[in-house]
C-alpha cells in the first residue's frame, strides 16, 4: 500500500523548497527590523477561540475549520488563521499591562477544509505580524509599510494594494442597517438572504457576477464613517503616501473574517489566476473583548509564503536554482573515503557548505553527483595525491584542477569562496 498527501495538501521539496524559506525569511526581516518580536503558539486551540474570536458566520468557521475531539473530550481546532492565538497569548500572559503596543511577528502552518485549486490549499503557510493594544493610524500605516516592503525587497513588482475602513462600533450599525436595506431589494438566492441578516458586509465580497452585478450602486461604508474613523483614515492614507506606499482606496474591500474595525487591506497579485491574494490585515479593535480580554485596539496581518512564492515564480524571478553545496568531495577509494569524510567535516567546521560522494557509485556517478550539487569545487582524492598528504581541487566551473596539501584546503578554499 502505498500513501500520497493528503487532498488540497502538497509537499515543498528541494531544490525548490528554498524558496519558501527565501520568502517566509524576506516577509519577516522588515517586521524584525522595527522591533516585532518572535511568537510561536500550538498549531492546535480550544475551538471556542476561533468560532468567537474568527467568527461564527464566516466561511471558515462554519465551513473549514478542522476540528475533532481529544482523548480528553476537548473540542480542538487546528488553527485556521494566526491572530485569534496570538491575541489569546498576549492575554493569558498579561502583557496588556506593560508597554503598548506589543509587537509581535510569527510564521508557520494554517489549516482550512477549503475546495483545493492553484494557490488554495488545505494546508499553507503564513507569515504574519501584529500591534496589540495600540490605537493609532502611524502604527497600521507602519505594518502596511513593513508588508510593502517585504514583497518588494523579493523583487516582486506586480503586488498592489487595496485600502478600505470597516468603520468602527459608533458608524457601522448604521451602515450595516443602510446596506441591508439595500441588500433585501435585490433578487438574490436564499442562502444570500441569510447572509444579509447575519454577515451583510460579506455579501459585498460574493465573487458571482449575477451578484456583482446587482452591487452596483450598493451603499459605501466609505460614505457612512463617522468623523473620528474618517480622520483616522485620512491620517493612515497621509502617512502611506509620505512613505511612497502606493494603494488604491476600494470602498467594497471587506475581509473574511467577522474582527475587523477601521483599516483594512489586501495585497493581491495578478499573476496568480482566481487566487489573487497574497496578504491581508486590518484592525480588529474588538477582538480582545470578544475573546473574553482587556480592551485593546490592535492592527495586523498575514501573508501566504506559498502564494508570494508562486508570485515571484509567475514574475520570473527564481533562474538558476541554487547550488546545495560550495564544495563536493570525490573520493576515489577506500581509504580515500575516510579522509575524505574527514575532511568534509573539518570544512563544515571551518564555515563552509561541503558534501561528498556516498554509497561507492564509482568516479563518473560521483562526479556526476558534484555537478548535480551545484558546487563550484570538487576536491578529488585519489591514492597517488594522498601519499603525498594532497588533493586534487577542480574549479568546476573552468575545469582548472590543482593540487593542494590536506593542511591547506580549508584556508585555501576559504579564499576562493570569499
Ligand atoms: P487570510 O487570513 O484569509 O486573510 O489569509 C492571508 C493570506 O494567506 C492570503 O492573502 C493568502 O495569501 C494566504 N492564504 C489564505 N488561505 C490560503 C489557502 N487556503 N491556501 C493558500 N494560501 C492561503
Amino acid at each position: 500500500m502505498s500513501f500520497q498527501a493528503p487532498k488540497g495538501t502538497f509537499d515543498w521539496m528541494p531544490p525548490r523548497s528554498e524558496r519558501v524559506l527565501a520568502v517566509r525569511d524576506a516577509l519577516a526581516a522588515p517586521a524584525r527590523r522595527a522591533g516585532y518580536g518572535y511568537i510561536e503558539t500550538p498549531a492546535f486551540e480550544d475551538t471556542g477561540l476561533f468560532s468567537r474570536g474568527v467568527g461564527e458566520s464566516t466561511d471558515i468557521v462554519t465551513k473549514e475549520m478542522y476540528t475533532f475531539e481529544d482523548k480528553g473530550g476537548r473540542s480542538i481546532t487546528l488553527r485556521p488563521e494566526g491572530t485569534a492565538s496570538v491575541m489569546r497569548a498576549v492575554i493569558e500572559h498579561g502583557l496588556p499591562g506593560g508597554p503598548l503596543p506589543v509587537k509581535l511577528w510569527y510564521s508557520g502552518s494554517y489549516y482550512r477544509y477549503e475546495r483545493a485549486q492553484k494557490g488554495r490549499y488545505r494546508h499553507f503557510s503564513q507569515v504574519g505580524a501584529e500591534a496589540i493594544g495600540t490605537e493609532d493610524p502611524a502604527v497600521d500605516a507602519e505594518l502596511i509599510t513593513l508588508a510593502v516592503d517585504g514583497y518588494a525587497s523579493l523583487g516582486l513588482s506586480g503586488v498592489r494594494l487595496l485600502l478600505n475602513s470597516l468603520g468602527c462600533a459608533e458608524c457601522r450599525p448604521a451602515y450595516r442597517a443602510a446596506l441591508q436595506d439595500f441588500l433585501r431589494g435585490l433578487d438574490l438566492d436564499e442562502q444570500t438572504r441569510q447572509r444579509i441578516e447575519i454577515n451583510p458586509l460579506r455579501v459585498l465580497d460574493d465573487k458571482r457576477p449575477q451578484v456583482q452585478a446587482q452591487l452596483t450602486g450598493a451603499p459605501l461604508v466609505t460614505d457612512h464613517l463617522c468623523g473620528a474613523c474618517k480622520a483616522y483614515h485620512e491620517e493612515v492614507r497621509t502617512l502611506l503616501t509620505a512613505a511612497g506606499v502606493k494603494y488604491t482606496d476600494d470602498p467594497r474591500l471587506v475581509r473574511g473574517l467577522d474582527y475587523y474595525t477601521r483599516t483594512t487591506f489586501e495585497f493581491l497579485h495578478d499573476g496568480l489566476g482566481a487566487q489573487s491574494a497574497v496578504g491581508g490585515g486590518g484592525r480588529y479593535d474588538g477582538l480582545s473583548e470578544m475573546i473574553g480580554g482587556p480592551p485593546l485596539p490592535s492592527v495586523g496581518w498575514a501573508l501566504g509564503v506559498d502564494r508570494t512564492v508562486l508570485a515571484m515564480e509567475a514574475e520570473g524571478l527564481f533562474d538558476a536554482e541554487p547550488a546545495t553545496v560550495d564544495v563536493f568531495a570525490v573520493p576515489l577509494g577506500e581509504e580515500a573515503k575516510r579522509v575524505a569524510f574527514g575532511l568534509v567535516v573539518e570544512l563544515r567546521r571551518a564555515g563552509l557548505s561541503a558534501d561528498m560522494a556516498f554509497g561507492g557509485r564509482g568516479v563518473k556517478g560521483a562526479m556526476k553527483a558534484a555537478d548535480r550539487s551545484g558546487a563550484r569545487f570538487a576536491l578529488i582524492l585519489g591514492d597517488r595525491d594522498l601519499a603525498a598528504g594532497a588533493v586534487q581541487l577542480k574549479d568546476l566551473t573552468t575545469a582548472e584542477q590543482t593540487a593542494v596539501p590536506l593542511a591547506e584546503v580549508a584556508d585555501t578554499l576559504k579564499g576562493k569562496l570569499s
